[in-house]
């Protein structure tokens, strides 16, 4: 029988949270032989909240589920943790500074960050759903100076399922029958959603729509997706982000389908012209456990200009923080 992998949710009692634990502990991320202990983190004031959703957890009673604990404390969430998904995070309030929502992030990714440090597992992985993600992918990885900083990435999952969902729509075909769809830079409106790699069918999938659907219809839709989903349902998406939490976490430890690949944050080795240490989306597969940023694809002109746009809100984030003594 396997271990058990002790695995840590942040913003438990949060609806991106409640729509993920479930999955977790049914097997959805780490498979149908594998229990989990989960840990669950919130802020004091949430901590009963999330109690309650471990009510709920017991009574699925979930064969994999090995053990159930809720707290506030950091360093006990974290202690021998294998896995981290950092979802909770500090939305902007109603005018809220910039500054104000950078240093509200880091004083929290910075803690959890030194928790890491200072007790996670070996093999801890983390993937940062909460936003700003990327940066505080950053902020984390820093204060956690003996984790490799790669084993911290940042979720572009969803964008990418997004632009996957939207090019199968368009080509009238089905979401299994694309590949290689890539998503660049920052989890923010600059983001790149990128189809010049993508093919349909073995098809090119740019022999498929033209440059004026890509610019007017396609990025837009993609990189704006989120607020559709506010103004339609009333509510930020929850199921469809935890779903592509469970993916990244999924395909990084499973390893990617041969001849496909798919979009995660991660820290930049300086490839794509990506400045070193930022963590930006980019192309990778996964294999054994880790994962490759994707080598020596084409870019465009047009790929060129809308990643550098990405890349650069990523570097005035990192400067914002360091600005503030942050990082
Ligand atoms: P959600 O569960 O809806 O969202 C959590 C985070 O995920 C937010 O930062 C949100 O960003 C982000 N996110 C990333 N991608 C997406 C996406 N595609 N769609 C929607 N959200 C996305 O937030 P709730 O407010 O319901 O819950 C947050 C919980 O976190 C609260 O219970 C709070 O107490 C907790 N928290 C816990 C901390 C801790 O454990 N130490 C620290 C801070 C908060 P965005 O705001 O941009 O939508």
């Amino acid at each position: 029988a396997h271990d058990p992998v002790t695995v840590t949710v942040t913003g438990a009692a949060g609806q991106i949270g409640y729509a993920l634990l479930f999955r977790i502990a049914s097997g959805a991320m780490l498979g149908p032989d594998v229990p989990v202990r989960l840990r669950l983190l919130e802020v004091p004031q949430a901590v009963r909240a999330a109690e309650g959703t471990a009510l709920e957890l017991t009574d699925c009673a979930f064969p994999l589920l090995a053990g159930l604990d809720v707290m506030d404390d950091p360093a006990k969430a974290f202690d021998g943790a294998n896995i981290a998904l950092l979802v909770g995070a500090r939305p902007r309030g109603p005018g809220m500074e910039r500054a104000e929502l950078l240093s509200a992030n880091a004083g929290i990714f910075s803690v959890q960050g030194r928790a890491i440090n200072d007790g996670a597992a070996p093999d801890f992985r983390a993937v940062v759903v909460g936003n700003p993600a990327n940066t505080n992918a950053l902020i984390a990885s820093a204060h956690a100076p003996d984790v490799p900083a790669r084993r911290f990435t940042a979720m572009t999952r969803l964008d990418h399922n997004r632009a996957v969902a939207q090019l199968a729509a368009k080509a009238g075909a089905a979401v299994s029958e694309v590949r290689n769809v890539a998503i660049w830079g920052n989890h923010s409106a600059s983001q790149y959603p990128d189809i010049s790699h993508a093919t349909v069918s073995g098809r090119a999938a740019s022999s498929l729509v033209d440059q004026e659907w890509i610019e007017g219809q396609f990025i837009p839709r993609v990189s704006q997706r989120g607020a559709e989903v506010i103004a339609v349902r009333g509510g930020s998406s929850a199921a469809s982000a935890a779903n592509a939490a469970i993916e990244h976490m999924k395909l990084w430890i499973q390893g990617t389908p041969a001849g496909d690949w798919t979009s995660m944050a991660v820290p930049s080795d300086g490839s794509y012209g990506v400045p070193e240490g930022l963590f930006a989306s980019v192309p990778v597969t996964a294999a054994g456990g880790d994962y490759a940023v994707v080598r020596d694809l084409d870019i465009s002109d047009f790929s060129r200009s809308r990643i550098d746009a990405s890349v650069a809100e990523l570097a005035a984030e990192r400067d914002a923080v360091r600005g503030l003594g942050l990082l």
